[in-house]
């Protein structure tokens, strides 16, 4: 939540064409989540895998939730399209980052406010490697490099030590898969 403010304020400044796109930040609390789920994410708990096979990190609903509440503001300001970063490529299993379930909600939602909707996410069939690619294709190197310094994937939100790949504990699900991502497209780069 930290992050996106340095986020936008460095694509302002290093890309002004993309910019002067960008609208104001509209900041909705949805920390009632926290009140109706019990995962490693909405409290402090060790990351583990439950027997369903999905990290204890799965907060139920949650994308459902996050696109709905976009949607009812697009509704009023009158936008279609919903932007999300899911990918069902490498990840965690959660069923809410699933094409599927995107399209359904995306039918959903259109019939539910009588508004047509569409959810676009460009991530779906990235892994991660493919992923700092399109970073790279699209903003070039200065682009990979403000991901890099300015996210994390890190699960325990660590931001103390800077790896090649970026910030984390380096030991958790989400820090894994950018480790993994970043070493396969370094590798590729350097064959290309
Ligand atoms: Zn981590």
């Amino acid at each position: 939540m930290e992050c996106r403010l340095r986020v936008a304020e460095r694509l302002r400044r290093e890309f002004p064409g993309w910019g002067a796109k960008l609208g104001e930040d509209h900041l909705v609390d949805l920390g009632v989540l926290g009140q109706i789920s019990d995962t490693a994410l909405t409290r402090d708990a060790a990351i583990r895998f439950e027997k369903t096979g999905l990290p204890n990190t799965f907060v139920p609903g949650r994308n459902l939730l996050f696109f709905t509440f976009a949607a009812a503001i697009g509704y009023r300001r009158g936008l279609k399209h919903l932007v999300g970063g899911m990918c069902e490529t490498d990840y965690s299993g959660y069923p809410d980052c699933r094409d599927d379930t995107l399209k359904a909600l995306q039918a959903s939602l259109s019939l539910g406010m009588d508004q047509r909707f569409v959810i676009h996410t460009p991530l779906m069939w990235r892994d991660k490697a493919a992923t700092w690619e399109l970073a790279q294709d699209l903003g070039s190197m200065p682009l990979v490099e403000l991901i890099r310094d300015e996210t994390h994937s890190c699960y325990q939100g660590h931001r103390e030590h800077r790896h090649d790949w970026g910030f984390g504990c380096g030991a958790c699900p989400a820090c894994d898969l950018r480790h993994k991502g970043w070493d396969a497209f370094v590798a590729g780069r350097n064959t290309a």
